[in-house]
């Protein structure tokens, strides 16, 4: 809808925090309100191109597709305009008066816990883009008309927490962006912050933005002597201006040259200008290809995730082009999810400049580079583990998570991603462990790969299950991820040795000194019959049942599951996820050879319907839980009954 007049609009309470931090900013980085004001011109142009392919007439007959920068003595202002999209007068509200991305309230909050020092690039990592023009200008004026609109909007703010906005004529379609320059950033005193400097200018674009796809122009004057007929200088005339209009970055598709011709800190900047980072990538893989489908890739492997990675649905996905002209971004279709972390671009003459959404999922080339991207971006990853393992330390500090999701919900890529894992283990406190490190380490006689799973590694390792293998020097590994377990059943054994959880069924320890105690245990078990059905009976509905302990020495109890099914850790995970009817199998184990059991035993035949009987029973089952990390489902219940127990035996 259009106003006819004037509207006076206050911007939304978040959005006034962002703008009153902008403006007060101790940020000593504010040049880059340009790359920003750029990459937003660029994303205009990317959309308007992309609408246009099935509606040519949003084109208006304008094919120009371009940015100006046109830097103003006189009024001290620096104007950015574009051929984008555009905006329509509920857009402009939406898109600038409101926060509307989830990207900038985290940007807020921790912006909050560094306190006002927004020194580390902040900004640019939570793209809050716009906004920053409020770092260098006093006033901003925004004068946009959205492609096919007959009407344009005029909007304004000095960024004091309200804005005006009103409709406006404007001839072209496109966003045009009017800076009032502070005066620090108009003056030539300050020849790096001065913003009407066009070499200072052109600096910039080609620090920030020489690979953005469209030309940024900007006229420069040149002042040429005035000649006479015979083309000598005519001495004391003042020289005549003539103005030239110069393209200020290359967009040189950097792609198309040779590997060796390219230097690493020009794959930065294409990364930097294709992808809006402010770092340099982790990694790069640059390859052509000749085969069934011809094509050129660049891609990249960021050196941070983003802050919200592991909760969006959404992935970046990488951009297409043909014969380096650009034709969409973010096309999710190409990379399995679990790679959703590589950005990158894929540039073929075989794909149509023309091709929709719908049509791109059906494309057997795209798959087929798909499969070949995915191929080339494991191999990679597995040469750094080799040959670099400090880097893909890194990488899977980042990532880590993503490929471990990838083992269990991509079944083709399984037997590859398995040697690209990490864990933690009780091998070494600081390096992380594959699975293949960890078989090397392993004595002959061991059959299974052991590992726990808990919340961090000091839980895991004070399991009263540990003990034993601690004891006998074996290696666990340490599952402290929510995925971990569920991956690693996925994968249900390596190189044909099974993993076997420490907390599940027997330890099948397979040595004299475990075939001895399997026969005590046994024979324990026998004469203890009737005392571990009464405590079965005493905690009916919570556990399955109640075992002799093999595998514990100084805990007297602790809680395991079964071989089959989910185990407890699962169960709680699962439960976290609203999926709260998947129960382990829950076994109680208790350590025969402890204090606890003998007074246990001693109740039990005193009385076995004692209060007390049943009490101890209760709080054993109680702390075999919290050993888990796990509440006991009367926490109150449990505290009386041990308050209880502490009276009595001071008394
Ligand atoms: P982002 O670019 O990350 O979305 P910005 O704050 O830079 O965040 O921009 C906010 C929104 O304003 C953009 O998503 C876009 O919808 C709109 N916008 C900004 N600049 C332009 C422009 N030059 N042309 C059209 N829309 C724009
Ligand atoms: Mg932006």
């Amino acid at each position: 809808m259009t106003q006819e007049i004037k509207e006076n609009r206050e911007f939304q309470a978040e959005t006034k925090q962002l703008l009153n931090l902008m403006v007060h900013s101790i940020y000593t980085n504010r040049e880059i309100f340009l790359r920003e004001l750029i990459s937003n011109a660029s994303d205009a142009m990317d959309k308007i191109r992309f609408e246009s392919l099935t509606n040519q007439s949003l084109l208006e007959g304008n094919n120009n597709f371009e940015i100006f920068l046109i830097p103003d003595e006189a009024s001290k202002t620096l104007t950015i305009s574009d051929t984008g999209i555009g905006m329509t007068y509920n857009e402009v509200i939406e898109n600038i008066g409101t926060i509307a991305k989830s990207g900038t309230k985290a940007f807020l909050e921790k912006l909050k816990d560094n306190g006002t020092n927004t020194d580390n690039d902040l900004i640019g990592q939570f793209g809050v883009g716009f906004y920053s023009a409020f770092m260098v200008a006093k006033k901003v004026t925004l004068i946009t008309r959205a492609a096919g609109q007959p009407q344009g909007v005029r909007w304004e703010s000095t960024g004091d927490g309200t804005y005006t906005i009103e409709a406006c004529d404007k001839e072209t379609r496109g966003t045009t962006i009017i800076l009032n320059l502070q005066d620090e950033h108009a003056s030539s005193e300050h020849p790096k912050e001065n913003f009407l400097d066009r070499h200072n200018l052109e600096g910039l674009v080609k620090k920030y933005s020489e690979y953005i796809r469209y030309p940024i122009k900007m006229n420069f004057v040149k002042e040429v002597p005035v000649l006479d007929a015979d083309g000598k200088e005519i001495p004391d005339t003042p020289p005549a201006q003539t103005v030239e209009v110069r393209t200020l970055n290359s967009m040189t598709p950097l792609w198309t040259k040779n590997k060796n011709q390219i230097t690493q800190e020009e794959y930065s900047t294409l990364y930097k200008n294709l992808f809006h980072d402010w770092e340099d990538p982790l990694e790069v893989i640059h390859s052509k290809v000749e085969g069934q489908v011809e094509y050129t890739t660049v891609l990249f492997i960021p050196a941070h995730a983003p802050f919200d990675f592991y909760q969006r649905q959404d992935s970046a996905g990488i951009q297409l082009y043909s014969k380096n002209v650009f034709i969409m971004d973010n096309c999710q279709e190409l990379l399995p999810e679990y790679l959703r972390f590589v950005r990158g671009l894929v540039d073929s003459p075989d794909f149509s400049l023309n091709i929709s959404r719908e049509l791109l999922q059906q494309s057997a080339q795209l798959k087929l580079v798909g499969k070949n991207l995915e191929k080339s971006i494991l191999k990679n990853l597995e040469n750094m583990l080799t040959k670099d393992r400090p880097k893909y330390n890194k990488l899977w500090l980042e990532y880590g998570k993503a490929l471990k999701n990838g083992v269990y919900s991509d079944f083709h890529s399984r037997e590859r991603l398995q040697e690209l894992l990490l864990f933690p283990s009780s091998y070494s406190t600081e390096e992380l462990t594959t699975f293949k490190d960890y078989l090397i380490r392993m004595p002959e006689s061991q059959t299974v790969i052991y590992y726990a799973a808990g919340k961090d590694r000091a839980q895991v390792e004070h399991l009263p299950q540990m003990e034993l293998l601690k004891e006998k020097g074996i290696e666990v590994l340490y599952l402290l991820d929510r995925v971990d377990e569920f991956a690693i059943e996925a994968l249900g054994s390596y190189q044909e040795k099974k993993f076997h959880s420490i907390s599940r069924g027997e330890l099948n320890l397979d040595d004299t000194s475990s075939e001895l105690q399997k026969q005590q245990t046994a024979d324990l078990t026998k004469d203890n019959a009737a005392l571990l059905t009464a405590i079965k009976e005493e905690l009916t509905g919570k556990i399955a049942e109640v075992k002799i302990s093999t595998r514990l020495k100084s805990s007297p109890v602790c809680l395991v599951s079964g071989d089959n099914g989910i185990s407890l850790s699962m169960e709680q995970i699962l439960a976290e996820m609203d999926n709260p009817l998947y129960k382990a199998n829950r076994i109680l184990e208790l350590n025969a050879t402890h204090n606890v059991f003998s007074i246990l035993k001693s109740l039990y035949e005193n009385d076995a319907s004692s209060p007390e009987f049943k009490d101890y029973c209760q709080l054993l089952y109680g702390q075999a839980l919290l050993m888990e990390g796990l509440l006991p489902e009367d926490p109150i219940a449990f505290a009386n009954k041990v308050s209880t127990l502490m009276a009595r035996n001071n008394k």
